[in-house]
């Protein structure tokens, strides 16, 4: 019989692990490959705070996965994992179910022989009081349309309104990793975006961004040479930045500090923090951590099955060299894609030990909207190079282009800059629906 791949998760690793296996095991007849995920497209998530702030429409940039299946020589189910049989090799997904709550697709089950898990991670709001109930998340496109809803509503709102009185937005935004920051900047944008389409009744000095961190400095996990410049330029663009301050409890408009700071606040973002979905928590008896991550071995295969592999912001995967895991991020998440298009080849050839992953750090880049970026890339031949500015931006861009890359190739990838350079001149700079 035909080898069975199942990888769960079409995200920025499991999608490009689809893809590639899928153009070469799948087209070969010597795999069947099929991806899994509980939403019928796919939006690469670092695209999520500008999705928010609205400067780029969702629609546009979202890929079908039952076209990419066709297109690629896989299948594609639709459907959310719930429960594993490692006895069985089996899969559980729950019921689909439409806006209305009537059944879609049904629940069911799906036997692999290969198991790769690559369901990603959501935003970890440590049980802080009222965060869950007050706070918006950016973990998912319709968490992202949300958040630009209701800011639009506000604009739209005070667009309406006779009075005389000086109409404010506050927005208060917990963590100052890189979504956090990206997004201050993004709404920076925006506000001025906004009023230059008339929406002027809400000034672009009267839209009061707080970022709030609980570490010293904003990009806690980057180099204080990128935080540094960032944090200058997040004050010059007009952003109240509070570091060493802790959010204890969220109200339904403000967020209090632990040293008990209140920050008055009508719309609240929860950006501190990642956790793996709860539902993997020592799913089928599989080592986890107390993020619910699954712990991996260096060659991404769990600890306790060999069959089952894990990669990407849901796998605790060790950094030999340190004692760090390696970090929650695209590059990890596409770089792993790539090992594991390989291994997984040489697996069903019949080799057992596997190669191991070994993270390499390209650097990090932060956008700051339109306005610039700041980073760093890190290569063996180069060493360590500071950007800034429009060189930076570009580079950050082109992050978005490699994804592209891995799942259309390179002609339709240029096709599609071109489409979006041309779908500039016919439609608004910023989403106002
Ligand atoms: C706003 C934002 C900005 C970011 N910016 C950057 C950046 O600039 N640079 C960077 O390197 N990283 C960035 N990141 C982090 C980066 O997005 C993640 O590290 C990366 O997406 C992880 O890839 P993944 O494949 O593990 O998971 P994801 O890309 O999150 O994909 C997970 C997939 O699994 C699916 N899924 C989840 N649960 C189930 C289930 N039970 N059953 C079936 N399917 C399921 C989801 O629908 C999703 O398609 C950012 C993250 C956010 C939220």
């Amino acid at each position: 019989m035909t080898h069975r791949i199942v990888i769960v998760g079409g995200g920025a690793g499991g999608l490009e692990l689809a893809t590639r296996l899928g153009k070469t095991l799948g087209k070969r007849g010597k795999a069947s490959v099929t991806l899994v995920d509980a939403n019928l497209t796919h939006i690469w998530k670092p695209l999520l705070h500008e999705v928010a702030a609205g400067s780029l429409n969702s629609s546009e940039d979202e890929l079908n996965y039952v076209a990419q299946a066709k297109w690629n020589h896989f299948q594609f189910q639709l459907g959310r994992m719930s429960g594993l049989d490692r006895e069985l090799k089996k899969i559980s997904l729950s019921a689909t179910l439409d806006e209305n709550g009537l059944e879609l697709v049904p629940a069911r089950e799906l036997s692999y022989d290969t198991l790769v898990i690559a369901v990603g991670s959501t935003t970890n709001d440590f049980g802080t009081k009222g965060a869950a109930e007050h706070c918006l998340f950016l973990d998912t496109r319709k968490q992202a349309e949300r958040f630009h809803q209701q800011l639009l509503n506000h604009y739209l709102r005070a667009h309406a309104g006779q009075s005389d009185e000086v109409e404010q937005i506050s927005v208060a935004i917990v963590g100052a990793g890189a979504t956090g920051v990206e997004l201050a900047a993004e709404l920076h944008n925006a506000a001025h975006e906004l009023a230059a389409y008339g929406l002027d009744r809400i000034k672009p000095e009267n839209m009061h961004i707080t970022l709030i961190e609980a570490g010293p400095r904003v990009l806690p996990a980057l180099p204080d040479r990128i935080g540094g410049p960032v944090h200058k330029t997040l004050e010059k663009l007009g952003v109240t930045v509070l570091t060493n301050s802790a959010v204890s409890e969220v109200t339904a408009d403000s967020l209090i500090t632990k040293d008990g700071q209140v920050i008055a606040a009508s719309l609240k973002v929860w950006a501190a923090g990642i956790r793996a979905p709860g539902f993997l928590q020592e799913i089928a008896e599989l080592e986890t951590n107390r993020i619910n991550q699954l712990v991996v071995r260096p060659t991404l295969q769990t600890t306790r099955d060999e069959n089952i592999f894990a990669f990407g912001d849901c796998a605790a995967c060790p950094q030999p060299s340190t004692d760090k895991l390696v970090p929650p991020r695209a590059q990890a998440a596409h770089q792993q894609a790539s090992l594991l298009a390989k291994s997984l080849k040489l697996r069903i050839e019949g080799q057992v030990q596997l190669p191991d992953y070994k993270y390499r750090d390209y650097g990090s880049l932060i956008s700051l909207s339109s306005f610039s970026a700041v980073g760093n890339l890190m290569g063996s031949l180069m060493g360590t190079v500071m950007l800034e500015g429009w060189l930076a931006r570009m580079f950050y861009i082109s992050l978005y282009r490699m994804h592209q890359m891995a799942l259309y190739g390179t002609f339709r990838t240029l096709m599609l800059m071109l489409g979006s350079r041309i779908g500039r001149g016919t439609e608004p700079r910023l989403k106002l629906h």
